[in-house]
């Protein structure tokens, strides 16, 4: 049995935020009704071609899977259930946001096995909120997390952001201190980018590039103060008993996001529903991203028609099969995301040559310059390479 990921995207908001370019939007319960019923026939489409496989990790992403109500998201997990072996361990997580939940859900989402929730507040400050174009203030997270916890999970995370417009450090002390208090399981904290396509790209585009440039910005915070608020996020959710095990990830007691290391560690995945990527046997495919085509691929294969596709499923709209030298570059830029980096015995087990004969004076230089350490066999970033994340990972390009 091969252990996988399975990743279900859920393309549904209530609103768009204004910085938002994930693969989401605002569509009626009808609209939410057939779209399940497609990604439950393309459940079964996956799992029909991926046999002998064991789901270790399930992750439900959106969009806002919490907006769908609670028997569209039993449907889907019994689908997965029905299809796939599961690992009685798996780690079942659910992305949430904050006034999209009620006793009753949480109490279905329970008893379908779901044993982690992620919950987007981002910022505790509730001007910030508006700005962000978000649905919900600070006490509407509140009464959430309330909800979350008298429901019985005892995993949790909660997503907050760090450069946001007019964001000091007093106001980010504000949501650490707000946050922290609560004791979740699990903290993401994550820069704002402004995304092309986006309302906030045609606010502060200009703003950003100055960002970029060192120069001085009006409503972004500068380079200099963005990295001042990431450090202090760093430091002050490592006081407060948060380890860092990924650049913008903390857990306490180790409850690490299980399914996301795995992403790290190149655990085959695949994904289902719109505009989702897979990784199995080194092929890597992405999902077609016109709802509309979904599930009408999805109708045609419960009406018993397979549509045509040159690919190797009606539902791809890529697939790419990744070279050893694609596999070596993806293990070095995800791994080292990690903060306790690769292992060298991973890399060999895996590609049947030694990490220093691929990588050897690119891995000397980085150690002189700084960037890197290693230590019982692993390699990492020191915290001035994760610093410099970007350049440093570069250096794994292989035609470089
Ligand atoms: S809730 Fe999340 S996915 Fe939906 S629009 Fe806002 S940021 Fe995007």
């Amino acid at each position: 049995m091969t252990p996988i990921e399975l990743y279900i995207h859920i393309p549904f908001c209530v609103k768009k935020c204004l910085y938002c370019d994930f693969l989401s939007g605002v569509f009626d319960e009808k609209m939410q009704r057939r779209y399940t019923a497609a990604l439950c026939t393309e459940i079964k489409f996956i799992a029909a071609t991926h046999p002998n496989c064991i789901i270790s990790t399930i992750y439900v992403g959106g969009g806002t899977p919490s907006w769908l109500s609670e028997d569209l998201m039993d449907a889907i997990i019994t689908t997965v259930k029905e299809c796939f072996k599961i690992d009685p361990l798996a780690e079942i997580s659910v992305e949430c946001n904050p006034g999209t939940l009620s006793a009753e859900k949480l109490n279905v989402y329970r008893s379908i096995g779901i044993n982690r929730l992620s919950i987007g507040l981002q910022s505790a400050n509730d001007d910030e909120l508006k700005e962000l174009g978000r649905i919900h203030d600070y006490n509407r997270f509140l009464h959430t997390f309330d909800l979350v916890r008298k429901a019985g999970f005892d995993n949790v995370n909660v997503d907050i952001m760090t450069g946001l417009p007019h964001q000091n450090i007093t106001k980010l002390e504000k949501t650490l201190n707000s946050v922290t208090m609560l004791r979740p399981e699990h903290i993401s904290a994550y820069s704002l980018i402004i995304e092309k396509g986006t309302p906030f790209y045609e606010k502060y585009r200009f703003d950003a590039v100055k960002q970029q440039a060192g120069m001085e910005t009006e409503e972004l915070p500068t380079d200099e103060e963005a990295y001042r608020l990431y450090k202090f996020t760093m430091e002050y959710l490592e006081n407060k008993g948060y380890k860092r095990y990924e650049i913008s990830n903390y857990a306490r007691n180790g409850k690490i996001c299980r399914h996301n290391v795995g992403y790290w560690d190149r655990v085959p995945y695949l994904g289902v529903g719109l505009g989702s990527a897979s990784l199995f046997d080194n092929v890597r495919t992405t999902n077609l991203r016109d709802i509309y085509k979904y599930v009408e691929i999805s109708e045609a294969i419960d009406s018993g028609t397979i549509p045509s596709s040159e690919l190797s499923s009606p539902y791809f709209d890529s697939e790419e099969q990744l070279s050893k030298k694609d596999a070596m570059e993806e293990f070095m830029f995800l791994g080292l995301r990690k903060i306790e980096g690769v292992a060298r015995s991973d890399f060999f087990q895996m590609f049947g040559i030694d990490i220093e004969a691929i990588y050897g004076p690119i891995i000397t230089a980085l150690r002189n310059q700084g960037f890197m350490e290693a230590k019982e066999g692993r390699l990492y970033l020191t915290d001035i390479g994760i610093d410099v994340s970007n350049q440093v990972l570069s250096k794994f390009l292989l035609d470089k």
